[in-house]
């Protein structure tokens, strides 16, 4: 099953497109960030993730059917010890353009240039502060400083395309200036993601979350001004300034319409796939994971459960769907 010219198969009942897929490669993480894993880590001996064989199935799979973007997530992807090779094999696929990381960046100076070596063509690195006391009280972890050396190195081994992503807190990082400084001297998006309600993050959730709008305020009233959006891009808007060498993005959830852009899907890392971030089922396809030969079998499964991926999620009405934290499905 192939698609013609370029187009993707991959559309639902509402004529969303998707060609990009988000992979989860794990559960574990060695952080322990506030509305996500504030207890860390626990292993669940009965959830055994995806293996390089079952990995280069899906992608395999799903790059047939149209996707051209694959985001490598968690969990934290990097505490994988095969993650380079999971690079290298997804990069084999002529027909993906672009492999991305979603990382806490713990590892990234140590092994970016490697990463980068193997295929991987751009990066989200997780800071929601620059402050190392305030980064360390929300993450638990003092490693901002390991996390920025990494950025660093980044930059200098030629990573192309880097972001940064934010939790919005209110209170917390709220205020432009703690970031702005560092905006002006990098060429990086820093995209403010608002905080999402998720199974265990509820009271969390109550006490820290506010509006993107917020800094969508500030940000005209600075003069910055919304920039026109690029293909794969998602639902992000995306503000420039000429002052400034980087970018200022804001993911909103809960506003009007997001949903009407939505243009990705999501594998969990025990193969699972999840049309929703917040839905309230997932698809298996690990049982048609096992062996080549049923290719045919679990694109039929894909395509046929994507005509029942709701038009939006129902996080305005505090409902979660099964997502208990962002850990599992990585956000
Ligand atoms: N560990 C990696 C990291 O932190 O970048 C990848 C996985 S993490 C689940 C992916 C992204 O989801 C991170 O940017 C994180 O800040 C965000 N995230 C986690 N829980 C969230 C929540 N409840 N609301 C909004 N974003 C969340
Ligand atoms: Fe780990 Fe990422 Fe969740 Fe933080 S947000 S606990 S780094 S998975």
């Amino acid at each position: 099953m192939q698609q013609h010219s370029g187009d993707t198969l991959l559309v639902d009942g509402y004529q969303r497109r998707f060609e990009y897929l988000r992979l989860s490669l794990t559960e574990q993480c060695n952080f322990r960030c506030q509305y996500c894993l504030p207890d860390g880590y626990h292993p669940d001996r009965t959830n055994q993730f995806l293996a390089m064989p079952e990995i280069k199935r899906v992608i395999n799979a799903f790059s047939e059917l149209g996707v051209k973007k694959v985001r490598l997530t968690g969990g934290e992807p990097t505490l994988r010890r095969d993650f380079t090779d999971i690079i290298s094999s997804i990069a084999d696929y002529s027909s993906i353009k672009e492999i991305a990381l979603t990382t806490n960046g713990s590892r990234l100076y140590h092994n970016i240039a490697q990463w980068k070596d193997a295929g991987l063509t751009s990066l989200n690195v997780s800071i929601d502060s620059f402050s190392p006391q305030q980064f360390a009280l929300i993450t638990g972890e003092n490693k901002l400083h390991q996390v920025m050396r990494g950025i660093d190195k980044a930059f200098e081994v030629g990573m192309a395309k880097i972001k940064i992503n934010t939790v919005l807190m209110r209170g917390v990082n709220d205020d432009l200036s703690y970031c702005l400084p560092w905006l002006k001297e990098h060429n990086v998006d820093l995209r403010f993601i608002e905080l999402m309600e998720t199974g265990e993050g509820q009271s969390y959730f109550k006490r820290y979350h506010m509006s993107g709008e917020k800094i969508e305020q500030q940000l005209l009233k600075q003069g910055w001004q919304l920039m026109v959006k690029e293909g794969l891009s998602g639902p992000a808007k995306v503000y420039q300034h000429t002052d400034y060498l980087g970018r200022i993005g804001l993911i909103m959830p809960y506003a009007k319409n997001f949903c009407q852009s939505c243009n990705r899907l999501r594998i969990s890392a025990i193969g699972k796939l999840h049309y929703c971030l917040f839905g309230d089922s997932a698809i298996e396809l690990r049982d048609l994971l096992s062996n080549d030969g049923q290719k045919i079998l679990l694109q039929q499964r894909i395509l046929n459960s994507l005509k029942m991926k709701p038009e939006t999620h129902f996080l305005h009405q505090h409902d979660a769907g099964i997502t208990q934290n962002l850990s599992f499905i990585g956000g």
